[in-house]
């Protein structure tokens, strides 16, 4: 077999968003030689989209805020199934990771007297967003970027991993104790270029992959998110927990066809925006929950005094968690209500000046002028719901970010319990920073402990990895790897939707495996320089896994909670409410698991009563 390039790393980092890029820079401080693998450009990874802003308890704008109030909005917006040390640690640690970004060079919006500017979110009790217009996910990623760079991190971008290797003492080529069997040794992948093959050998890995939104039709993300982080740690034997809950934001464009489901930020309704049927009524108000009905404004005359006095008044129910938002504009749409393209009307126009919208929503207005030649400063948009994030991922230990497999890490929006059934807007990029950091950290000590003892990835496992990626140029006629993503997509949008239920899901079990039967027959043209099919060919493979995680885990979930909702199982029950679901890969077919929830400690019980 022709040689390989080889690389060995005490640190290798899968991704380069905001977790990766946090994670690398923190196991470079800790002294750990890190490698970063990325399959877009460095710098144009998902994060780069996000909009609204990062949540942090600064209490820049309301002295009342503190990490116990952003604790708790965290987990009644994940309906209380959050890992609740993953929250506690989240909301005491973000403010710090902002100041940090601010040290390292981050411009942040200000507040007239000088400090961070925050603003509002749905289910956030504060202005609590830090951002920068509406492009913050930019600025976050700039700032890691150029620290990254600046520390000499190697970076290998447009690479794509295709496979975790672990040791054991028949695959290894240096004599590994049988403490160590078992654990990661590295990573192996491809130059997206040259379609040349390449390994990674490093005690710690960090899967920093982000999400799994392509598997659907209407979509906020872009082409990477196909789930491999997920499949990879599946396939290396972690669990994945809280895979039924998948967020659907509510407010992605609608029209026209080739810009559907990018995503309209929340900021819109935080800034003060409303939501209106076709018949011009402020429906919202007809979907408030009772859990949030305290503090939920219940007319429009307390909702529009609440954008000038928000001590006195509750907030506008266009303001509820995203998952109440998604389901409320469903409805309406079923029920005939929906605006001529099958959304709801979002109307900033009616509240704003062009000056302020112009100013706060700079994109927004830029996207809606270009792709739908609307004008959000003087009329309504057009907006539905649109598959935004992956609540589930890899199950870690809360403190390090270790998976069950030694070595095998994971952060950010690849890493599951941290935002139970839904996450609150501004969540993830605080998410990223706190538990990237903290991944990095721990993923370089343990390297550390293990400097005297490496194992590598021997040619055996090379040349297996290296026919599976191939395989697809030995089938002549086969399946084209584009009708099979389009035929997986319609499965998803269809039967593992917004709104569910158990014959649905069924159904979508058997469709997925036939496509699972069908990607053993993909066919690719042409060779290994710069071959789009056969990069999906590839990707179509952690796709399937990752949907049949969510078919599974959801059909196993009887009840409606968060970003799971049961047409048969219309209500939130008591006893789900103490339980995960995990999926394990059992050979070839995934298996859930009910696993009880971690205990909560009593002080921080207290902080519901
Ligand atoms: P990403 O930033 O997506 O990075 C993933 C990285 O992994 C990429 O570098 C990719 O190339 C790499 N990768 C993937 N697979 C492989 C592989 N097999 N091999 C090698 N590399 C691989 N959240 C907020 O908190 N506030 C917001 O305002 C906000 N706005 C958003 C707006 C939009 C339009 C979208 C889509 C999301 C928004 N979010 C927001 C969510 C948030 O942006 C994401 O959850 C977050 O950025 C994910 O970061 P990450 O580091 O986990 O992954």
């Amino acid at each position: 077999m022709a040689e390989i390039e080889r690389h060995s790393f005490d640190v290798l980092v899968v991704g380069a968003g905001g977790a990766g890029l946090r994670a690398a820079i923190a196991a470079h401080d800790a002294g750990a030689k890190v490698g970063i693998v990325c399959k877009s450009l460095l710098g144009k990874a998902h994060t780069v989209m996000a909009e609204g802003g990062i949540a942090a308890a600064m209490a820049n704008v309301w002295k009342e805020d503190n990490w116990q109030v952003h604790f708790r909005d965290t987990m009644r917006g994940g309906k209380m199934l959050n890992h609740w040390r993953m929250a506690q640690l989240h909301a005491q640690e973000a403010p710090d990771r902002v100041r940090e970004l601010e040290e390292w060079g981050a411009l942040f919006d200000r507040t007239p007297d000088g400090l961070i500017s925050q603003r509002d979110f749905g289910g956030h009790r504060y202005a609590r967003l830090a951002h920068v217009g509406d492009r913050t996910g930019l600025e976050l990623i700039r700032t890691l970027q150029q620290r990254a760079v600046a520390l000499g991190i190697e970076v290998f971008m447009e690479c794509t991993v295709t496979k975790l290797v672990k040791t054991s003492p028949s695959s290894t080529e240096k004599r590994v104790s049988a403490e160590s069997e078992g654990r990661i040794a590295g990573a192996f992948g491809y130059w997206r270029e040259s379609g040349r093959f390449i390994a990674f050998e490093a005690p710690s890995v960090v899967l920093a992959t982000g999400g799994i939104g392509k598997s659907y039709k209407v979509t906020s993300n872009s082409w990477e998110y196909t789930g491999d982080g997920h499949a990879l740690a599946l396939e290396a034997g972690a669990s994945l927990v809280n895979m039924e809950f998948v967020q659907f934001h509510p407010t992605g464009m609608v029209w026209p066809p080739s810009v559907k489901g990018i995503l309209v930020t929340e900021s819109v309704r935080g800034d003060g925006g409303v939501l209106r049927n076709s018949e011009g009524r402020r429906f919202m108000f007809d979907y408030i929950p009772e859990f949030f009905k305290a503090e939920t404004a219940d007319s429009e005359e307390e909702a529009d005094r609440w954008y000038e006095d928000k001590t006195n008044n509750r907030r506008p129910p266009e303001l509820l968690p995203r998952d109440e938002v998604a389901r409320a504009i469903n409805a309406e749409v079923k029920a005939g209500r929906g605006s001529p393209h099958g959304g709801v009307f979002l109307d900033i126009a009616a509240r704003r000046t062009p000056e302020y919208i112009r100013r706060r929503l700079p994109s927004m207005y830029h996207q809606f002028k270009e792709l739908a030649d609307v004008d959000i400063t003087a009329e309504p948009m057009e907006v539905g719901p649109t598959c935004h994030y992956v609540m589930g991922g890899v199950a870690v230990d809360p403190d390090t970010g270790e998976s069950v497999v030694p070595g095998l890490y994971a952060a950010g929006e690849v890493a599951g319990g941290m935002h139970g059934a839904n996450r609150l807007g501004g969540n993830s990029l605080s998410d990223l920073l706190v538990f990237g950091r903290r991944t990095g950290l721990n993923a370089a000590y343990a390297a550390g402990r293990r400097r005297e003892e490496r194992a590598s990835i021997t040619d055996e496992e090379i040349r297996a990895a290296s026919e599976h990626a191939l395989a697809p140029f030995g089938i002549e006629g086969g399946e084209n790897p584009y009708t099979v993503q389009h035929d997986l997509q319609e499965v998803m949008h269809n039967l593992v939707g917004i709104i569910r239920t158990a014959d649905e899901m069924e159904r979508a079990l058997t469709d997925l495996a036939s496509l699972r039967e069908r990607i053993t027959r993909l066919s690719v043209e042409g060779h290994r320089q710069y071959n789009p099919g056969w990069h999906l060919a590839l990707d179509l493979h952690n796709m399937l896994r990752v949907s049949e995680c969510i078919a599974r885990a959801a059909l196993e979930r009887t009840e409606s909670r968060g970003g799971h909702t049961r047409d048969d199982f219309p209500a939130t029950d008591d006893t789900w409410g103490t339980l995960n679901l995990h999926c394990r890969l059992d050979g070839e077919t995934v298996g859930v698991t009910r696993e009880p929830l971690p205990q909560m400690p009593d002080d921080l019980r207290e902080l519901f009563n």
